[in-house]
């Protein structure tokens, strides 16, 4: 029997199973009985199954294929405490998150809930995504340790508006930040200033010099309740607008991601637009906080791209099929009409996209990565639209539940792999994992 590492590396996988994925032109690609082929972690062909190409293990689900989701704004040090707290952004912040962040000065909590973190959102069928850390360098190094699938993490940076034991462990000197991001690399490093009120203006402006220098990702809040724009026309007067205190900091570029980006004006949207930046639009996180609604219209309108996050912990659920039920409700409330696909893209493919990763991530075609989950099969006819509204059906933890088993590279990844945070290898394939 051939060593089990040399077969992974050199097989020829042939995945038999329904497919469903957006597709790089924007068009929605399903197959009922669909054949993916899968060589050294890579997508060969995507196609029907009646004529199957030449493979050296034929691998067959009863099961639909979708590309792996993308969370791109979440707190991991908040997944603990997900949903568990409610009112206004500030009071929320104030009240309940930083004192939980302060927990995290220990090494020990902080490896046990990362661990439980990469863990609960792959076996959701997250396979990549932009995370928030908290002050703590160490606490980061842990998570970049621990962490299944692809992620930007990035210590939270803040010099005000904090616990004073919060505020000592942060990373305020520009020197320490620049070691920090060498140290991971800008594919993996994202600068993150938490939001502009809880930065001074020169912690601010060195944050964005340091991302000109580097071409580092930026994370960031933006505008999410009316409470905390209020805020910050108190602290920096001089400024036009929320957008504008990001802009003078040389922080809005196409590779920022603002979360939220709900109570903005033509000026901003045309000025995100302009920049090319991007929107993390979290529509279960805005509906537990009640923040308020992000205009979908004008994202359209205006042309900036958005792609779907969690949010947890203000979000309840780190499952992004949560967040695209929540996506579909909120909208439709108001009298938009949205279709599952559109959630889809905005959770898959859109998500590759706003991270830079979409010639490798993001959708089921050749060359890409073999990263994707199995979701149940539907009971009646084919029907690709019909099918993802109904998978979005249920409850919160159902949601979080449903994936049937979650592949990075083409391998599946059990439960315990993923708490070890290694890809894992030579694993059963012939059979899904509830
Ligand atoms: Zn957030």
């Amino acid at each position: 029997m051939a060593n089990s590492s040399t077969t992974d590396t050199a097989a020829r996988r042939l995945f038999r199973a329904g497919l469903i994925t957006m597709r790089s032109d924007g068009s929605l690609f399903s197959r009922r009985d669909g054949a993916m082929l899968v060589c050294n972690g890579r997508i060969r062909l995507v196609d029907t199954f009646d004529e199957p190409p030449a493979h050296d293990e034929l691998v067959e689900l009863d099961a639909v294929l979708l590309p792996g989701f993308a969370d791109v704004h979440t707190h991991w040090v908040q997944h603990h405490v997900r949903g568990r707290f409610g009112g206004d952004v500030l009071q929320w912040l104030e009240q309940y998150i930083l004192p939980e962040e302060t927990t995290f000065a220990d090494a020990r909590v902080a490896q046990q809930r990362a661990q439980r973190f990469f863990n609960d959102t792959l076996q959701a069928g997250t396979v990549m995504g932009m995370a928030y850390s908290s002050v703590h360098p160490e606490a980061l190094d842990i998570a970049m340790a621990e962490t299944t699938g692809r992620w930007r993490l990035g210590n939270t940076l803040m010099d005000r508006l904090a616990p004073a034991q919060l505020l000592e462990w942060a990373v305020c000197d520009p020197h320490a930040l620049e070691e920090l991001a060498l140290r991971y690399g800008r594919e993996r490093y994202v600068l993150t200033p938490r939001f502009a009120p809880a930065l001074s203006k020169g912690l601010l402006e060195q944050t964005g010099a340091l991302a000109r220098e580097l071409g580092l990702w930026v994370q960031t809040h933006l505008s999410e309740s009316v409470h905390e724009v209020a805020l910050l026309h108190e602290l920096f007067p001089e400024a036009l607008d929320y957008v504008d205190v990001y802009d003078q900091a040389g922080l809005v570029t196409a590779r920022s991601v603002f979360g939220h980006g709900i109570h903005l004006s033509e000026r901003e949207w045309r000025c995100l637009a302009q920049r090319g930046a991007w929107l993390a639009h979290c529509p279960s996180s805005n509906e537990a906080l009640d923040s308020g609604r992000m205009d979908l219209e004008a994202a359209r309108r205006f042309a900036v791209p958005f792609a779907l996050g969690s949010d947890v912990a203000a979000g309840p659920s780190h499952s992004m099929l949560h967040v695209m039920q929540r996506f579909l409700a909120v909208h439709r409330a108001a009298g938009i009409p949205v279709e599952a696909p559109v959630a889809l893209y905005h959770a898959t493919l859109a998500g590759a996209q706003c991270l830079g990763w979409q010639h490798d991530l993001g959708s089921l075609e050749p060359d890409k990565r073999a990263d994707f989950v199995a979701m149940p099969r539907p009971d009646g006819p084919w029907q690709p639209a019909g099918y993802l509204e109904e998978l979005l059906r249920g409850s919160m933890t159902e949601l979080e539940q449903r994936a049937q088993g979650t592949y990075l590279a083409g391998t599946l990844i059990t439960a315990s792999q993923a708490q070890h945070g290694s890809p894992g290898i030579g694993t059963n394939t012939k059979s899904l994992h509830g």
